[in-house]
């Protein structure tokens, strides 16, 4: 009698841990698939793609223990000193936990000329063959983590107020983020500063968005793939060398059929108003 009783307390037992892990596996699978379709988060240099960063992974947190800053920084959120740029992710953190990432406001990166977060990644999710130059030498010019955007309606220099903060803190100056004139209709005698990103430099260390001189920074770094648009293969640029080697390797595919010349033209060309 007491056996069977053993017995129905452990199937009861099992069932119950069978179900709750089953739930927790659904919790899980849910919370790691809404954090993994989270756009907005921003990883160190070097990192690759978001889906396949993710896989790499390890979790083991060596970037971020190689990542101290010579400067440190107060977070935001608890007040306290940090002295990397790179986090772990926490619980309520919108990132996987255990993956590393920055926030910009809180601390950007630095941009360091020797680069120390990636080299130390044992899996490749940070991978340093995408980050050297052309004398195959490690290079952070050449880190893609996002790119900043400007906000204008926030950005005082398009009221006409002048303010080149971004300007001066972005480590690429002058050619990340370049100031351009533009005569103010509005006053007439005036004219407007205004800052320009430029997306083939820019790396998305994010130094302009912590110095932007607005309550909530008129300009932010978001992920690539959140900030820039496309255009599309069919779009062409006349004056693109690479847009021209395009066209002749459409025309001479199409040249084997019985489509035209102006037809491959025409159709690359397609509601193109210049
Ligand atoms: S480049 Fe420097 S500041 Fe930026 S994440 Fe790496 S170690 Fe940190
Ligand atoms: S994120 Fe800002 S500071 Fe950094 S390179 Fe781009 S424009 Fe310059
Ligand atoms: S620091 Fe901010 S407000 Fe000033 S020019 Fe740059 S984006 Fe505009």
């Amino acid at each position: 009698m007491a056996h069977s009783t053993d017995r129905r307390n452990f199937m009861a037992t099992t069932i119950q841990s069978v179900g709750l892990a089953a739930m927790g596996g659904l919790l899980w699978s849910g919370y790691t698939d809404s954090v993994k379709a989270s756009p907005l988060v921003l990883r160190p240099p070097g990192a690759l793609k978001e889906e396949d960063f993710l896989t790499a992974c390890i979790k083991c947190g060596l970037c971020a223990e190689a990542c101290v800053n010579r400067d440190t920084n107060i977070d935001r959120h608890t007040g306290k000193q940090r002295e990397g740029t790179l986090q772990m992710a926490k619980g309520g953190d919108s990132v996987l936990i255990g993956t590393p990432f920055f926030v910009p406001t809180d601390v950007p990166c630095y941009m360091c000329e020797e680069i120390p977060c990636v080299p130390v990644c044992p899996s490749g999710a940070l991978d340093m063959a995408s980050l050297l130059n052309e004398k195959k030498e490690l290079d952070i010019n050449k880190a893609t983590m996002g790119l900043a955007v400007i906000h204008k309606e926030s950005c005082i220099s398009f009221w006409g107020i002048q303010c080149d903060a971004c300007y001066r803190a972005c480590p690429l100056l002058d050619t990340a983020i370049t100031l351009e004139y533009q005569k103010n209709d509005r006053t007439g005698k005036h004219a407007y500063l205004l800052p320009v990103v430029h997306d083939d430099v820019c790396t998305g260390c994010g130094l302009c968005e912590q110095a932007c001189v607005t309550e909530k920074p008129a300009i932010f770094v978001l992920p690539n793939d959140v900030a820039k648009g496309k255009a599309g293969d069919h779009y062409v640029k006349g004056w693109d060398s690479k847009d021209q080697e395009r066209v002749g390797k459409a025309e001479a595919k199409i040249n084997t059929t019985d489509i035209s010349k102006q037809d491959a033209d025409d159709y690359l060309n397609e509601e193109i108003e210049y």
